[in-house]
């Protein structure tokens, strides 16, 4: 293929013509893409009532490939009736992700019993039976619940009710795997962990500090919120151990000038090491100690380089990491950072200069086991210069699924946060259980412990996303029964297979719900979908599923133990104005949800965007923290990464158009790299870790990354990522892994579909192939 030298652009919009074609035609991705409900991809959030392609900003039209490919994908046809009878599960594991999610819509439940090879259909009654029967049966802590990102505020706050009165803390979503380090690491220092920033704070920035992400592949609409900073003459610096062709120049689709001619997005790019973040950090702050004492009155506007008044007034800990800084030497900063002395010092000249500045990072920075770590030295190198807490500046991580952040607002976390906790209790006079929640790794470790029997998965892919492939295999074959709601096909149901049962139910996306859901993006704007038609035959609401699971397990009522209080209706709780009443009674900062279906009014949650130098810890002020820094790589050191065609654990593509590949069983590795081993380009080799080895995957020449790092995708490289986490978040290191390769003659082979059997065609197909 030849070279792509800029994202987006026209391919992205001939793109989606082609997926049009597709899917019945432009028209029907059209109207399906402009309904009045939010993006079904990233956390940046578009749509809703202002209809899709629109930003938080009001822009229109944001086109955005990322958000056509999960469309197209909800458009397919249903799974043929003949898919499972025809492919084993040892079979399904030999499919790609990409085959896997193209095989179709799940239009009927599915069980795989024990000893059976094969899924086969069951009658909803029948798959409902069976797992209430499994949990009537099974102690509360014996089972856990993990929850995706992809299902709304009211699935996920009514399924986190039900398990805690079913009786276990063990509720967690997938941020573990993502972005936990990141609300520990601002929670640790400025009292909350999400962002401080809203979309337009962005915009008006005069730099951006883009570290440890690709947005141009992954959040493709803030490429022209970078676009807009750049063109005001502010500055992005991207800190990026692989260059990314996207965050160089970007072509946005919805600007003209910028669709044919490109547009500039990096002012800097610095290529760290592979985790050598917080030893930038450090230098970065360092630096801005010499520039102060170099000009003590202050930069160019006369504002201080480091406000020292406001550390003093406002935070805790300056004098202690004052006094780390002084004692840091610039050999071991540029040693463990991988970034020369004099890069470190034009870019902290720049931040000096600056009078809003965002901090924006995504997994790079937080899948390390100094992860949690890197977002604390971020958020002081922030407050060094009073950037957190004024308008237009600030500290924003830059999640992954579209309701992933709403997730944790209303309680789909181990423990509750203590506001909600007391309000459940006394609002519907229940006791909550006060055992300890597992994360998300806890809970796969007592399951390899035997200590799970059941497991229920709301959305996503556990096994997918779960470090350390072959432990996770083994985790989750050991557990008795378990249960997936999913619109399609992952490679967790073919690999994340229980010991007794299997379960997929199959659900209806967010735009064919017949009732409006609510999600929030990462700038903690809640948005409101108002569903629309169901496109199959089949599939069901979550909140129905989960509230007749509840009613078949807990009865028709949870009383109040309080007098005259009503009790909990599960079965009212199948209506999602009903689910988003006990938010707004529940949830601080969730008040206005209760008549969001009828007023239509979005809204930021309150005290989330930061403008004032007050933080919500107990004494007001951040908390600045001390580190030691990690060592720096001795050897190869493996980052995984996602491409240009998929989303988390989905792959809509097997291409990577920005970096220019074609597949994804390679090891993306720099020339000099390739020499040094031996190895031939285009040839196989055999790459290991300590958690497993990969034989017959090809050497792709790439010198957009870093020497001594080489790059591998999510989530089949999962085989080689250890199961150790950053003590603070327990978010698994999925980048820096210690690697070794080696020329290897081995093939890799997959059994290949028959292709009448996947990718089905149109929703009218297949509204016949299950009416
Ligand atoms: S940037 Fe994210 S939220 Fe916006 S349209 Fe693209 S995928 Fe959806």
């Amino acid at each position: 293929m030849s070279r792509v030298t800029s994202g987006g652009g026209w391919r992205a919009v001939l793109y989606t013509l082609k997926k049009a074609r597709e899917v019945g035609g432009l028209w029907a991705l059209w109207k399906a893409m402009r309904s009045k409900n939010a993006c079904k991809t990233c956390a940046v959030g578009m749509g809703g009532q202002s209809g899709g392609m629109v930003n938080e900003a009001g822009h229109f039209p944001e086109v955005c490939k990322k958000s056509f490919q999960a469309m197209v994908a909800d458009m397919q046809g249903g799974v043929k009736p003949e898919f499972f009878a025809t492919y084993s599960v040892p079979q399904l594991r030999a499919f790609s992700p990409h085959q896997m999610e193209h095989s179709g819509r799940l239009v009927q439940p599915v069980v795989l019993e024990k000893g059976a090879q094969h899924y086969r259909p069951i009658e909803w009654a029948d798959a409902m039976g069976r797992i209430a029967a499994k949990l009537k049966a099974t102690k509360p802590d014996e089972t856990f619940w993990y929850f995706s990102g992809r299902s709304s505020n009211e699935a996920g706050f009514l399924l986190q009710l039900f398990a805690r009165l079913y009786g276990t803390n063990h509720v967690n979503n997938c941020s573990f795997y993502c972005h936990q380090a990141s609300g520990v690491g601002l929670s640790s220092v400025i009292g909350t962990g999400a962002g401080t920033v809203k979309l337009e704070d962005m915009e008006h920035a005069d730099i951006v500090f883009l570290i440890g992400g690709n947005p141009a592949s992954n959040h493709p609409r803030l490429m022209r919120t970078l676009m807009t900073v750049r063109r005001r003459g502010g500055k992005v610096v991207v800190i990026n151990p692989i260059i990314e062709t996207g965050l160089v120049n970007f072509s946005v689709p919805s600007d003209p000038w910028a669709l044919f001619f490109g547009a500039e997005i990096a002012s800097t790019y610095v290529q760290p090491h592979v985790g050598g973040d917080l030893a930038l950090m450090y230098g970065l702050m360092k630096r801005l100690r010499e520039l102060q004492a170099l000009a003590p009155r202050g930069n160019a506007a006369g504002e201080p380089v480091v406000d020292e008044d406001f550390l003093e007034h406002h935070a805790t800990g300056w004098p202690e990491l004052a006094a780390r800084l002084e004692s840091l030497s610039w050999d071991e900063i540029v040693a463990k950072s991988g970034v020369e002395r004099a890069q470190i010092e034009a870019i902290a000249a720049q931040y000096a200069e600056s009078k809003r500045a965002v901090f924006a990072w995504t997994m790079g920075v937080t899948h390390h086991l100094h992860g949690a770590a890197t977002v604390q030295a971020i958020a002081s190198l922030a407050l060094m210069r009073r950037m957190v807490g004024r308008p237009g500046a600030g500290l924003q991580p830059i999640r992954g699924h579209s309701n992933i952040q709403g997730m944790g607002t209303v309680g789909v976390t181990p423990t509750l946060k203590k506001a909600i906790f007391d309000r459940l209790e006394s609002h519907f006079g229940v006791t909550l259980p006060t055992t300890k929640g597992f994360d998300t790794l806890e809970c796969l470790d007592a399951a390899d412990e035997g200590k799970m029997r059941f497991g229920f998965c709301l959305g996503g892919n556990l096994y997918g996303a779960s470090p350390d492939a072959t432990f996770s295999r083994r985790a989750m074959g050991k557990i008795d029964t378990v249960v997936y709601m999913s619109t399609s096909l992952n490679t967790g149901h073919a690999w994340g297979t229980g010991s007794e049962e299997t379960i997929i139910l199959p659900v209806l996306a967010r735009d064919e719900e017949p009732e409006p859901s609510t999600q929030e993006s990462m700038f903690s704007y809640i948005r409101l979908s108002d569903g629309g038609r169901p496109r199959h035959v089949g599939p069901r609401s979550e909140v129905e599923i989960i509230s007749d699971l509840a009613v078949r397990v807990l009865g028709e009522q949870t009383e109040s133990a309080h007098s005259g209080r009503p009790p909990i209706d599960w079965r009212g709780m199948a209506h999602t104005s009903t689910i988003r009443t006990a938010i707004s009674q529940l949830v601080p900062g969730l008040e206005e949800i209760a008549s969001i279906d009828r007023t239509k009014k979005e809204f930021s949650i309150p005290g989330r965007a930061l403008d004032k130098p007050s933080f919500p810890t107990p004494d007001g002020r951040a908390t600045l923290l001390v580190h030691d820094l990690p060592a720096a790589p001795t050897g190869l050191q493996l980052m995984t990464i996602r491409s240009e065609g998929q989303f988390n654990t989905v792959v809509y593509e097997e291409e990577d158009l920005y970096r220019n590949q074609t597949r994804r069983d390679i090891v993306l590795i720099h020339p000099d790299d390739i020499r040094r081993l031996g190895l031939t380009p285009g040839g196989r080799c055999r790459i290991a870790s300590a958690a497993g080895e990969m034989r017959g995957q090809i050497v792709a020449e790439f010198d957009q990354i870093r020497p001594g790092s080489v790059a591998m995708y999510y989530p089949e490289s999962n085989i080689l990522v250890p199961k150790s986490a950053d003590p603070l978040s327990r978010t698994p290191a999925y980048k820096s892994i210690a690697v070794t390769l080696h020329p290897d003659a081995g093939q890799r082979s997959f059994v290949q579909p028959a292709p009448e059997l996947i990718g089905a065609g149109t929703p009218r197909d297949k509204m016949n192939q299950c009416g």
